[in-house]
């Protein structure tokens, strides 16, 4: 099927995602490259973006929960694959026989790897997350030799193999942030805890997307972008994509639903927060806050119709909203860009998250179920699994 017939799609440019981790690898020559795919690969579509990311030479793959990391296994990707994000009574025993290196940060969770390793008669791979001053997930500092000890005890049980030791800035998108260097020497200073605990780990890293393509000395190991990956830049204030060697990979499009002449005086969308200057052509874009777009950026948001950059006009509603073509014709069926790379003078995603008061992070990152994703490699339409 070709987009002609969709009422919206998001097309996933894996030609620049492998670009970006090209990039990303060149930034960090010295490391490893963790593709994080968490999130459906920020909204991009986690299996198709992971085997590209890998087909681009990403040595490892993170997802947050263990939920993510086993649908990536049964899918049939296969490679070093780290999740972060347990709770209790988690599937302990399924990663382990899947071949994934699980997060612990906590003796509860040792203790739970520990068991299904046990009952699964093979040595589970562990990475122990310190806490160096994020203050989210991760072990204390006051916590941290009692942790290294007790994981260092289970190796020697034959339990685990302690493969990582890993941490998350708080403040990597500040450049300069005092609290970059501090947490920097609270992780040297974990790793010197747990190689003294006996723990001589296969990777140490602390690197997100800020840290790789602005943080040298965060490399360590292996580096672990996320957005990045998806061609958004994670210190907008420095600099744009373009400035880092990425390409944005998601375009969001529609087909106009509706066009027509409206009187001057005519409310718009719930609420009438707009009202036709004069008579005019209305627009309607079928797309709304159920598929992703921001109810924040009524009135806002950025839209490339028949050419020009045009605002949400009024409120965005769950399915739909309207743009004001002013004296402008267009027909239904014409397409209608939110967001995409820019060189088509469309609006970026960067543009939406202004617009809507956030991060460009959690504009991709909510692109709902609703709206299909198109793959594209090298200018064609390829299939997503
Ligand atoms: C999400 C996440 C990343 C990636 O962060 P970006 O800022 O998107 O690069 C890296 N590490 C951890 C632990 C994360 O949760």
């Amino acid at each position: 099927m070709d987009n002609t017939a969709m009422r919206a799609w998001a097309e996933i440019d894996l030609t620049a995602l492998r670009a970006n981790v090209t990039a990303l690898r060149a930034c960090a020559p010295g490391a490893g490259l963790m593709a994080v795919v968490k999130a459906d690969a920020y909204g991009h579509g986690m299996v198709p973006c992971a085997r590209a990311a890998l087909e681009a030479g990403a040595t490892w793959l993170g997802t947050a929960t263990p939920e993510e990391a086993l649908a990536l296994r049964a899918a049939g990707v296969g490679g070093r694959l780290l999740c972060w994000l347990w709770t209790p009574g988690g599937p302990w025993r399924a990663a382990v026989e899947a071949d994934i290196d699980v997060t612990v940060s906590a003796l509860w969770a040792l203790r739970e790897v520990c068991a299904a390793a046990r009952e699964a008669g093979r040595t589970a791979r562990v990475q122990l997350k310190a806490d160096t001053g994020l203050g989210r997930n991760g072990c204390q500092p006051a916590d941290w030799p009692e942790l290294t000890a007790a994981a260092r005890a289970a190796e020697t049980d034959g339990l685990i193999k302690v493969t990582g030791i890993w941490s998350h800035f708080s403040c990597a998108d500040e450049p300069g942030h005092p609290s970059i260097a501090a947490e920097l020497a609270a992780f040297h200073t974990a790793l010197a805890v747990a190689a003294a605990a006996g723990l001589d780990p296969e990777v140490r890293h602390m690197a997100n997307s800020p840290g790789t393509l602005t943080l040298p000395e965060s490399h360590f190991d292996l580096v672990r972008p996320g957005v990045a990956l998806y061609g958004i830049s994670p210190v907008p204030q420095v600099g744009g994509p373009a400035d880092f060697g990425l390409r944005p990979v998601m375009t969001l499009a529609a087909r106009l639903a509706s066009v027509k002449r409206v009187p001057g005086g005519h409310g718009v969308s719930y609420g009438h927060h707009y009202v036709t200057p004069g008579e005019t052509t209305l627009a309607l874009v079928p797309l709304g806050y159920a598929d992703g777009v921001p109810r924040h950026a009524s009135g806002s948001g950025p839209v490339l119709v028949a050419g020009k950059w045009r605002t949400v006009a009024g409120r965005v509603a769950m399915d739909q909203f309207v743009v004001d073509l002013g004296g402008d014709a267009a027909q239904p069926g014409d397409e209608a860009v939110l967001f995409g790379p820019g060189d088509r003078g469309e609006p970026t995603a960067e543009d939406w998250a202004l617009a809507a008061g956030t991060i460009a992070y959690e504009i991709v990152t909510r692109i709902g179920t609703r709206v299909p994703r198109v793959y594209v490699d090298n200018g064609r339409r390829v299939p997503g699994e």
